[in-house]
């Protein structure tokens, strides 16, 4: 596993942002169970299927955090190819984040073929058209301009790949978005006071979901920085979205 720090310089939410991981990174997967009830694990595997990974792809996977999305990739690409060689990037913008997920994968030995580096959705330090596919997963509301996180994607993307995100969105199920608001507003900042002891880190998580655009205007902008065919699907009745698009 190579660890290639590259700090890039970030806006001020970036730097609101960076703070909040750095004060849950070591309680995070922990709290993603206990928040989502296990719900994230089933949502990520439902984006490594549309990923479909294949022998010889490249994946980029941003805000890729203690690294849950690439090592589904990594998992199924081993069980199906066990002989091929794996390339997987995982790009964050927090080093503390990305420090958990390599000693996750070493604990785990992953030795070959994940790449950590530290930088920033929206200036990523990647060459254009590298990779197949981008996924990126709870981590686009955190990012300053979203327009220029969605056009670095594009960028890196080669011809033919396909950007896949997964995030909290609009709840389309009457009567479960009431219970979802209550629970999220009350709850998700109490348990993460309890057991973070952070409850302001997952307040702000909150409002961070609040304020993402619904689906479609989501689906309209990936459109705006030049994918073809962008589309989302609702999962656990809109709590989280995945959005698709194509270079093409
Ligand atoms: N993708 C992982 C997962 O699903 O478990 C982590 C998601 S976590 C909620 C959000 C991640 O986004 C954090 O690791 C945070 O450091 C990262 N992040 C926030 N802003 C970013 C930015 N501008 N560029 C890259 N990563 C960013």
């Amino acid at each position: 596993v190579s660890f290639g720090f590259r700090d890039v310089r970030a806006g001020e939410k970036a730097g609101l942002v960076r703070g909040v991981f750095e004060s849950v990174a070591p309680k995070y997967d922990i709290m993603n169970d206990l928040m989502s009830g296990g719900l994230h694990r089933l949502w990520k595997n439902t984006l490594v299927d549309s990923v479909n990974p294949r022998p010889g792809m490249r994946f980029l996977d941003v805000a890729g955090g203690t690294g849950d999305v690439a090592f589904r990739i990594h998992d199924r690409l081993r069980k199906r190819w066990p002989e091929n060689p794996v390339d997987i990037s995982i790009c964050d913008i927090n080093a503390a984040m990305l420090g958990v997920g390599r000693d996750r994968a070493i604990d785990q030995n992953r030795l070959n073929g994940l790449t950590w580096t530290c930088g920033n959705a929206e200036a990523l330090p990647m060459p254009d058209q590298s990779f197949d596919v981008y996924t990126i997963a709870f981590g686009i509301r955190n990012v300053t301009d979203r327009p220029k996180a969605l056009r670095e994607a594009y960028r890196v993307l080669k011809p033919g790949g396909r950007f896949l995100c997964l995030e909290f969105s609009k709840v389309v199920l009457p009567g479960l978005d009431w219970i979802y608001d209550t629970y999220s507003f009350h709850a998700i900042p109490a348990i993460g006071g309890l057991v973070a002891g952070d409850r302001d880190s997952y307040q702000y998580l909150v409002e961070s979901i609040r304020q993402f655009p619904p689906q479609k205007t989501f689906a309209d902008e990936l459109t705006t920085a030049g994918f073809a065919r962008a589309s989302y699907r609702n999962l656990s009745g809109g709590i989280v979205a995945l959005h698709s698009g194509w270079r093409i």
